[in-house]
């Protein structure tokens, strides 16, 4: 886009120009880190940048230092501290004269602010808004922190467009291209405007929903603009007051979105195409956006849109579409974001996220479940926020052809250490969909904890834990899909001649295929375990992954654990058979599985019993793991109880998520623990585990 004539005003000469534009954009980058020289890397990912503060003062202290390390810093607008429409319109000013945006109290400056103002020794104090939102003493403050010469002055009119129209007309010239329009009652919509008007130096003036002040049309008049956009949709600025502005300004285009998240995306994708670089911030509340604005406008020769985040592990659908959009190869973030959705705005921008998108959903009450299409989105964002702790793999497809995404968590997780192994897998079992919610707890709990949980930092450094979150995505998919749910438990390969989808894959796997009675040979079966062992290439990649822990002879996995729901049990070997010593069961093993078992279910509430005791099943997994491997493999069967699924909760609501997982937190990480020796749990690990037992630490 165009830009508007400089301001005589104007104290920077415009950058225009693609090559020019990159090198400024680099000094940009550098300059959002304090310090930290970033080089341009073209194709090498993308830059990211944070702007630090704990709250948007500090947020914006931290914008006005990087922008003063560019040059003199000539003016500063000072705004309310809790800043609203009014203080959005002066970003657009502050951007056009290179000035810095910083937050004033009602009756004081923040000690912070104000040796930040002391340091700036702008030649021009700009305070925004009445003296009920700025106090007179606040005035008197500035006054005797600046030098001689320098001067203070005060914009504000009876109302926030008003105040909008003011700054406009101080400084911006007639005959603009361009100009913004947003209602004085939708801040993050007069935001979103105001980085767009910052970005294309053009002004922000505001309307109510309902009205077109006089002040407003009186200054539209003035500038007449040839081309004006309102930010924000019909609940924001009606039709009448649209119709009102079309009567100022020929050419009035409205960009909205559905929600404040689609407008920002809408605005950054229409308006900034081209953009490289974006500025991300929480769309709850003000972290320091509106200050950053100046920081960033007008530096990268495209543009620098605002796109907005929302509370949780994930981002609105809008934002992420239109990272996807603009691939930008720099984000600069301000103010604090939690690290999975700094990992996601990071994996959208440099391609590593955005795989094509299941669209199966969960019923519209259950939305706090996960959805296969969020599975890797979240796993990997974990991997971009936590980079020297998870490294996220497919262990291979499904029969449908989709991938089985696992993680492997540890210090130095690149390099394969010498750490005892810990298997953790969920969601054999297509509608066993708390499984998968359990496996991205763990990982949650492992990286979140990491730099404050003594316990769990010494889990992640000492051992390698790998993570299969959904051994059966097809069913998942499958389950849920239309927007209801579907009773199923099987994956869907097709069987040979026979229209009934699906295999049993907890009765697929080889030791025992068969043999007992504990699954069915026909097809239609809900256990149908599957023409012979290992014919679920589900079953297979799990088998091959567990195969390829053997490192010189010695199978590396020593403890595994695979989620099921339901019954709140914790279960041990054997299935296939009612005994409790059949000859391929150690005695001593036996012994270590019971007691590792009751440790367990001491810490969640659940019942320990021989996994053959629920009913024998033949061909499951936790048989084939210690005939094997001797690997000390259990079933957990989550929430609910059988009585209380018999009640009708086979799909429970979401609000169990949360509960139902962190009561499994102490027994997963016992489980981890114990793979340095399981047969601690006997008290024989002196006998048994001969290294561990010498080691203080084991
Ligand atoms: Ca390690
Ligand atoms: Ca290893
Ligand atoms: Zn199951």
């Amino acid at each position: 886009m165009a830009s508007s004539r400089p301001d005589s005003r104007q104290p920077r000469p415009k950058v225009s120009g693609r090559v020019a534009g990159i090198a400024v954009l680099a000094c940009f980058v550098a300059g959002c880190v304090p310090g930290v020289p970033v080089p341009l890397s073209p194709g090498g990912g993308v830059v990211t940048s944070q702007l630090e503060g704990a709250d948007r003062v500090a947020v914006a202290i931290s914008a006005s230092t990087q922008l003063s390390a560019r040059g003199a810093v000539p003016v500063v607008y000072l705004v309310a501290a809790n800043p609203d429409s009014e203080a959005a319109a002066a970003a657009p000013a502050a951007a056009l004269e290179g000035g810095a945006i910083l937050h004033a109290g009602a009756t004081a400056l923040a000690p912070a602010v104000a040796t930040e103002l002391a340091r700036l020794a702008p030649d021009r104090v700009e305070i925004v808004g009445g003296t009920s939102t700025i106090g007179k003493a606040v005035v008197g403050q500035v006054s005797s922190l600046l030098g001689e010469g320098a001067s203070v002055e005060r914009i504000a009119g009876r109302t926030a467009p008003e105040t909008a129209a003011l700054l406009s007309a101080g400084l911006f010239a007639p005959s603009a291209p361009i100009a913004f329009v947003a209602s004085a009652d939708a801040y993050f919509d007069a935001l979103v405007a105001a980085s767009a008007a910052a970005n294309v130096k053009a002004p922000l003036l505001l309307v109510t929903r309902d009205t077109l002040p006089s002040s407003t049309a009186a200054e539209l008049r003035r500038l007449s603009p040839d081309r004006l956009i309102v930010v924000g949709g019909k609940s924001a600025v009606s039709e009448a007051v649209l119709a009102g502005l079309r009567t100022v300004v020929p050419v009035v285009e409205q960009i909205s979105g559905s929600d404040r998240y689609s407008t920002a995306a809408a605005v950054a994708t229409k308006l900034f195409a081209g953009a490289e670089s974006v500025l991300a911030t929480a769309g709850t509340a003000d972290l320091g956006a509106l200050a950053a604005i100046p920081l960033v406008a007008g530096v990268a020769p495209d543009g620098t849109p605002l796109l907005l985040t929302q509370p949780g592990e994930q981002l609105p659908v809008a934002t992420r579409d239109a990272l996807m959009a603009l691939e930008p190869a720099f984000i600069c973030i301000a103010g604090p974001l939690p690290p999975l959705i700094r990992g996601e705005l990071i994996g959208y921008s440099d391609g590593r996220l955005g795989l094509p998108v299941e669209t199966a959903t969960y019923p519209a009450l259950d939305s706090g479940w996960h959805e296969p299409g969020e599975l890797y989105t979240v796993i990997k964002a974990t991997e971009i926020a936590y980079p020297s702790l998870v490294s996220v793999f497919s262990i291979g497809k499904s029969a449908e052809g989709r991938d089985i995404w696992a993680a492997k968590i540890s210090d130095n997780v690149s390099i394969d250490e010498d750490e005892p192994e810990v298997l953790v897998d969920a969601l054999h079992h297509a509608a066993e969909h708390l499984g998968v919610e359990q496996a991205l707890y763990l990982l949650n709990t492992l990286t979140s904890g990491y730099a404050t949980d003594k316990e769990i930092r010494r889990l992640v450094d000492s051992r390698e834990i790998w993570i299969i979150f959904a051994v059966n995505p097809d069913g998942w998919v499958y389950d849920i899909s239309g927007g209801e749910y579907h009773w199923w438990r099987k994956s869907r390969q097709h069987n040979f001649n026979n229209p009934n989808l699906g295999v049993d894959l907890n009765r697929n796997y080889s030791y025992m295929w068969g043999c007992c009675g504990g699954s069915d040979s026909r097809v239609w079966a809900w256990n149908y375990r599957g023409p012979e062992p290992f014919s679920a290439p589900e079953t297979r990649a799990v088998a091959n992954f567990v195969a390829g822990r053997v490192v010189n002879g010695e199978q590396q996995i020593k403890t595994h654990v695979t989620l099921h729901s339901h019954g709140e049990m914790v279960l041990y070997p054997m299935s296939y058979t009612l005994q409790r010593l059949p000859s391929d069961m150690d005695p001593t093993d036996y012994s270590v599985f019971q007691a590792m078992a009751r440790k367990m279910a001491a810490t969640n509430g659940y019942k320990a019993q021989q996994s053959s005791q629920q009913y024998p099943t033949d061909g499951d997994e936790i048989d084939w793991m210690y005939a094997t491997y001797r690997i000390f493999s259990f079933t957990f069967e989550l929430y609910p109880t059988e009585e209380q699924a018999g009640k009708g909760i086979v799909y429970p609501s979401d609000d169990v998520i949360a509960r139902q997982t962190a009561r499994n937190r102490s027994a997963l990480l016992y489980l981890i623990d114990a793979a340095a020796c399981p047969y601690a749990a006997i008290g024989k690990a002196a006998q048994y585990c001969a290294a561990v037992a010498a080691s203080p630490s084991g």
